[in-house]
């Protein structure tokens, strides 16, 4: 590998003023997992990383009546065990514990993941269903953006030289919402996702009063299935409605032909999966 420097800033601010002063010549380091992996493939070659552990701050779950705030350096590992994850976002800890190993689940943190954009991510799509903002930092200041203006393309941000993610909010859920996290992996149990759905719904009696649905892997970015969403709101769940909705969303996924499938299958999968998500939620036991 090349020669780099690591540094090992202990605040934001003098993390922000690193990233400020060596540009594009450095790469923040979180958990690793996907950094390293890039390096060693030469994909990335900073002169200077810049090592997040010791940053204060960067650290918490903590929860208000109306969101719950996660810090850029929480670990997958953590988000699955949190008391407060689980009562609160129960979708969230499901998803992150569908994602790889105990092993890479102890290293890759949040905001790690986040920036690295790869769509066959897991937590992407279930953020993007509930409606997850992003907390961004640079030397000049904070802004927040929603999730869905993070991802660009594959494996693309859109952060501005010198930014960096602070913190995920996600708003709170109801306690009548129900959701589902579904991953399809034919290959091994450690894999990444085929296709992934993110299901969270609000019903009122038979009606669907509020519906939202995140697919994964399946387009450059992870998406939110819009047509299947206005098709189920405000109407009385039955067998048709499901399948309506199911296979509207070959209309909006845009898949690759890869190892683990070609377009044509995922687009049909996305459709399976979708329906299975819509069943569990909608005509599951309540
Ligand atoms: C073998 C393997 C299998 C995996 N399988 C899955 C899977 O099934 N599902 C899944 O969801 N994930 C999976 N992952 C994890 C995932 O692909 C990423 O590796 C991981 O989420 C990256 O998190 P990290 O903290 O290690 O990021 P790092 O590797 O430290 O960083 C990734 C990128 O983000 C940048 N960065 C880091 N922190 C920040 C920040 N706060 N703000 C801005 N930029 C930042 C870094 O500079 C780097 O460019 C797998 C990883 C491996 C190695």
């Amino acid at each position: 590998m090349h020669d780099f420097t690591v540094h090992h800033p202990q605040s934001l601010q003098e993390t922000l003023i690193l990233l400020d002063r060596f540009g594009d010549a450095a790469q923040l380091i979180a958990g690793g997992t996907a950094l390293m992996n890039f390096m060693k493939q030469s994909l990335l070659l900073p002169e200077h990383i810049i090592n997040l552990q010791r940053v204060q701050g960067l650290q918490h779950i903590q929860s208000t009546k109306d969101e719950v705030r996660i810090g850029a350096m929480v670990k997958h590992r953590e988000i699955e065990k949190s008391n407060l994850i689980q009562n609160e976002v129960p979708i969230l800890a499901s998803t992150y514990r569908r994602v790889a190993t105990i092993r890479i689940r102890n290293m890759a943190t949040i905001g790690g993941g986040l920036a690295h954009a790869d769509p066959a991510q897991d937590p992407p799509s279930t953020l993007v269903a509930l409606n997850a903002r992003i907390r961004i930092a640079s030397i000049s200041g904070e802004r927040t953006i929603s999730i869905m203006d993070l991802f660009q393309n594959y494996y693309e941000n859109s952060l501005m030289p010198g930014e960096m993610i602070t913190e995920v909010i996600i708003p709170s859920m109801h306690s009548d919402t129900k959701s589902t996290y579904l991953k399809f992996l034919p290959r091994t149990a450690d894999d990444y996702a085929t296709v992934s759905v993110s299901l969270i719904a609000t019903l009122n009696e038979n009606i669907v009063r509020d519906v939202r649905i995140g697919l994964g892997a399946v387009a450059p970015t992870p998406i939110r299935a819009t047509i299947a969403e206005e098709t189920l709101k405000g109407h009385a769940i039955s067998d048709e409605l499901i399948q309506q909705a199911s296979n509207s969303v070959a209309q909006q996924v845009d898949p690759l032909d890869d190892f683990r499938g070609s377009a044509d299958y995922k687009r049909d999968m996305a459709i399976v999966f979708t329906k299975r998500a819509l069943q569990q939620v909608l005509q599951g036991p309540s």
